[in-house]
């Protein structure tokens, strides 16, 4: 049964009435997609589908989230710095999986040539979801207990981490639909949100530290970018805190075609020199059709330019790597501090290997037993590459004691606590509808060797579904930007 949180209107009039305004006010305010733009041409913008009310999320839950974030930040840091640590991570996927051995090879090269910039940025998003262990148990408002529901990390996202941009001004659009609808809301209830400014902020620092003030911020972006409001409110922001710092656009196969390496490793674009170079692509496959853009990744990876991410915390953030940081004693291995490992700790899900041996044995026998019990995660981003139920049970069947299997791995399935909403995207109707979520916080830091530069927590993203429904990006269609109504 779902609850009704926030006992959300149902009158129809009233319900088309807020959904117009919602809609005009997210075009007025940049919540928006651009489908089919290409990165020279124009098109039309589109409300980005959101969810016309905010979702409950327990206090607790969210200080959790919050709290655990810089720790999180310190640790992949670390991660991405312990060559050996990554290498036993990850040697069986690179055997297996052609586009992390890629990776694993730029890398490598680099390490063994020397790495050019010791200074790094990552701008990461830590995803979780509230497990519900007991959905009966809710009070007589709808609300659960914070100790019905436990924090629990989803994936750790080292590379462009999106809508950090378009969710600032969701916080914004659903204080005026609980306005339109006569719902009281108080500040800590929804709180300001404004992650782009952290992130550009560390944008900004990272430029300076590199430290020549002609030098720009390269965007380096997909041909086809339906989501580059989201990366323009970053852009924007930097403007906004440093007008002296110009950001250009590029592709792989643009740095492939006018980029170059000086004799002391400066990365020329078009002549540019660029101090930052800030990815919104380059984490699938599908962005690497040719050695063209490899070769360009290389060159990037080669050069003094601060990468955001570098290769080595791009590969820090493969679902392998998680599984393996689940592990007793691993984390333990990065951060001394006992609280600190508690806090991340506290928000791990059951994760398995699926290596050769009796331990993966175990975990394939254990997902064919319960397959609605379990998710099969490739190593891959973005959306859409999880294998579920009869489905994976089928496939765990299939590769059987193959090394295939090591592509993968195995997580407990996380059951959030269902709430209703009206969820606003092309396809949906206005109806009230059960609806899970799945909450982000931003983090960014700026590491160079064993000295911090900067590690902040900088906001929050929530994006919200309808039960059911395995998938959970936005882009990819599955769902709708939300923001966390804290009681
Ligand atoms: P990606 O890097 O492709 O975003 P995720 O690990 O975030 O991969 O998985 C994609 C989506 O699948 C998530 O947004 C979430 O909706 C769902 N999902 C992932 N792991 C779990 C899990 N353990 N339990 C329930 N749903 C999950
Ligand atoms: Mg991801
Ligand atoms: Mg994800």
């Amino acid at each position: 049964m779902a609850t009704c949180l926030c006992n959300h209107p149902q009158d129809t009039d009233e319900i088309q009435h807020i959904l117009e305004v919602a809609r005009d006010w997210a075009l007025t305010n940049g919540m928006v997609f651009k489908p089919d733009a290409s990165s020279a041409g124009q098109s039309q913008a589109q409300c980005a589908p959101f969810s016309l009310f905010p979702s409950v999320v327990p206090k607790q839950i969210f200080q959790q989230a919050v709290t655990c974030m810089k720790d999180f930040n310190t640790l992949m840091y670390r991660v991405a710095q312990d060559h050996d640590f990554l290498e036993r991570a990850l040697k069986s996927v690179i055997k297996v999986d052609p586009f992390v051995r890629g990776l694993w090879d730029i890398y490598n090269q680099v390490r063994e040539e020397g790495m050019a910039q010791p200074i790094s940025l990552d701008l990461f998003r830590n995803d979780f979801m509230m497990n519900t262990s007991d959905k009966k148990n809710i009070t007589s408002a709808g609300i659960p207990p914070s100790s019905a529901l436990q924090l629990r990390q989803i994936e750790f996202n080292t590379i462009a981490a999106s809508f950090g941009g378009l969710i600032g001004a969701a916080t914004h659009l659903h204080r005026y639909t609980l306005d339109l609808a006569g719902k009281p809301y108080t500040s800590s209830e929804m709180p300001d949100n404004d992650p782009a400014r952290g992130f550009a902020a560390g944008m900004v620092k990272a430029w300076e530290l590199y430290g020549n003030p002609d030098a720009v911020i390269l965007f380096l972006v997909s041909g086809i970018e339906s989501n580059i409001i989201d990366q323009r409110w970053l852009e924007f922001k930097v403007h906004q805190q440093n007008s002296k710092i110009r950001v250009i656009r590029g592709t792989l196969l643009d740095v492939h075609a006018k980029g170059s390496l000086s004799d002391d490793k400066k990365f020329i674009l078009d002549k540019s020199e660029v101090a930052v170079v800030y990815l919104r692509t380059g984490y699938g496959e599908d962005s690497y059709t040719s050695d063209k853009e490899w070769s360009a990744r290389l060159m990037m990876e080669r050069s003094r330019a601060v990468k955001c991410p570098t290769v080595r915390s791009q590969l820090s953030g493969c679902k392998k790597v998680q599984q393996e940081l689940a592990r007793s004693g691993a984390v333990e291995g990065f951060v001394e501090d006992p609280k600190a490992v508690k806090s991340i700790r506290d928000t791990f899900a059951g994760l398995y290997s699926l290596d050769m041996g009796t331990e993966g044995d175990d975990a394939v026998k254990l997902a064919i037993s319960s397959p609605e019990k379990y998710v099969l995660k490739p190593q891959r981003e973005g959306g859409g590459h999880n294998i579920y139920g009869e489905e994976m049970k089928k496939l765990l069947e299939e590769m059987g004691s193959t090394k295939e299997r090591e592509k993968f791995i195995l997580m407990e399935r996380i059951f959030p606590l269902p709430e209703k909403n009206y969820l606003i995207k092309s396809g949906i109707p206005l109806t009230l509808v059960d609806t899970v979520s799945e909450m982000g916080i931003y983090g960014v830091h700026i590491g160079d060797g064993d000295k911090e530069h900067l590690n902040n927590q900088c906001g929050h993203m929530l994006r919200t579904k309808m039960e059911g429904t395995d998938e959970g990006g936005i882009v990819v269609g599955f769902a709708v930007l939300d923001t966390p109504y804290i009681v």
